[in-house]
């Protein structure tokens, strides 16, 4: 369990703080409030775990003519997926931000849809 950035009980699972983003966060069942992981935190760890197997693969798995440099890639990119997300820090929210982050989410969903029509 994680600690709510608001009470300091840890009343956060892992599953909830791995959901909890700026549109969705998590719900502490302590005092209510919310809590999210930024997006430029959750989508580094992603980029960052994608990155390190890609590299791998490419200037070491191609050259020797190996799937072991990229397997041993995939165990460690999920072993750093894991630690970076135990150890990403939880911010406060509040229903009124969780609010605009919805909308400009919706704008941002119909801005990518219209470009996806247009082409
Ligand atoms: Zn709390």
């Amino acid at each position: 369990m994680y600690q709510c950035p608001t009470c300091h009980e840890s009343t956060i699972s892992g599953w909830q703080k791995w959901g909890a983003h700026t549109t969705h966060p998590a719900r502490c069942s302590s005092c209510s409030s919310l809590s999210f992981v930024p997006t430029v935190t959750s989508s580094g760890i992603l980029s960052a775990s994608v990155a390190l197997i890609a590299f791998v693969g490419i200037f070491i798995g191609v050259p020797l003519h190996s799937p072991t440099p990229v397997l041993l890639a995939i165990i460690g990119a999920l072993f750093f997926y894991i630690w970076r997300w135990h150890v990403a820090v939880l911010l406060p929210t509040n229903s009124e931000l969780v609010a605009s982050a919805r909308r400009s989410n919706r704008l941002l969903n119909l801005l990518v849809l219209l470009g996806i029509l247009a082409e």
